[in-house]
């Protein structure tokens, strides 16, 4: 395995490096990309790394708040402002790999990949995050759930960058993420994460969305309909148990099958919800 590698500045720089290199990758953390290399299943004349370049490494507290791509995903565990504004994400941070892991591996790597286990996805689908990404021609904010197309792939272009993501600051509602994997140190066989704002015992707005259920991390809307505007009792519980089942769209792998998969995807919903309603997380 032989490939040129490049530690450009600024972002133009990266852009014209990339630009006269045809088949050129970025690389940021290179926890997944490194990997995919060395077992031949990515090729690259060259690697162009993004850890230079200053821009993509800041945090803006906002509102609204602006995480640059390029931020790891300790500095994103251990920062004090995150924990109060974005705690479901920093939650699913302590879940992302070892610390040698997490030190190296970015959040705009997990997103990037497009894998449907990434565990920062489902914390950012439920604020309803957007990112924008970056090319030579200017930049385009999308919204993250328009972002993953299929089992890694997104719509990034070729040589577009993904700059920040963006979150609207403060949020009402409080959040949880529940990942399950096979040991504590693993991919998730499945996550949810879930976001409830409600009055009394009724939900008045839902957000739900999963990781490893089906090809890319996605929102799941037919159980944010069963659970907005009902009251949160076994019943309406029941239901959405039912309606995340229904909507996963899981496969069998060498972790686990779909059948599991999906009971999971009920479990998960299930205890998330009891979670948030009995006062647990934020
Ligand atoms: C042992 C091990 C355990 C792991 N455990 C987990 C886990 O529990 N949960 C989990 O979600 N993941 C896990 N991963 C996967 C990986 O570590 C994460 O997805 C990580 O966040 C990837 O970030 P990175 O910066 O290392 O990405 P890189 O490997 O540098 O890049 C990944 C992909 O994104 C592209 N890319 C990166 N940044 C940008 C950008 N700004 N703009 C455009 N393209 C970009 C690259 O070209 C590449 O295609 C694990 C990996 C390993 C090796």
């Amino acid at each position: 395995m032989s490939f040129e590698y490049l530690r450009p500045r600024t972002l133009s720089e990266a852009w014209d490096l990339a630009s006269a290199r045809p088949g050129a990758r970025f690389i940021a953390g290179g926890t997944d990309v490194m990997v995919r290399l060395r077992e031949g299943k990515v090729r690259a004349p060259a690697l162009i790394s993004l850890r230079a370049i200053r821009e993509l490494a800041q945090i803006e507290i906002g509102p609204p708040l602006l995480l640059g791509s390029g931020v790891s995903v300790s500095e994103l565990q251990a920062n004090p402002h995150l924990a109060r504004q974005l705690p479901v994400l920093v939650e699913a941070t302590r879940t992302l790999g070892s610390v040698q892991i997490r030190n190296a591996a970015t959040i705009g790597g997990n997103l990037c990949n497009a894998s449907p286990c990434a565990d920062l996805a489902p914390p950012l689908l439920v604020h309803e995050a957007r990112v924008h990404l970056a090319s030579a021609d200017g930049v385009r904010e999308l919204r993250l759930e328009d972002f993953f197309v299929g089992p890694r792939t997104s719509v990034l272009r070729p040589g577009e960058v993904l700059h920040a993501i963006v979150v609207d600051t403060p949020s009402t509602g409080r959040a949880i993420f529940l990942k399950k994997g096979r040991v504590q140190m693993d991919i998730a066989l499945g996550s949810v994460a879930v976001l409830l704002e409600t009055q009394g015992r009724t939900c008045v707005r839902a957000r739900v969305a999963a990781g490893s259920l089906a090809p890319m991390p996605v929102r799941l809307r037919d159980v944010e309909k069963v659970l907005e505007g009902a009251e949160l009792d076994d019943r309406t519980i029941a239901t959405a148990r039912q309606a995340i089942e229904r909507d996963v769209r899981p496969i069998s792998d060498v972790r686990a099958s779909a059948d599991y998969r999906r009971h999971l995807a009920g479990a998960l919903l299930e205890r998330a919800v009891r979670t948030l309603m009995n006062g647990g997380r934020r």
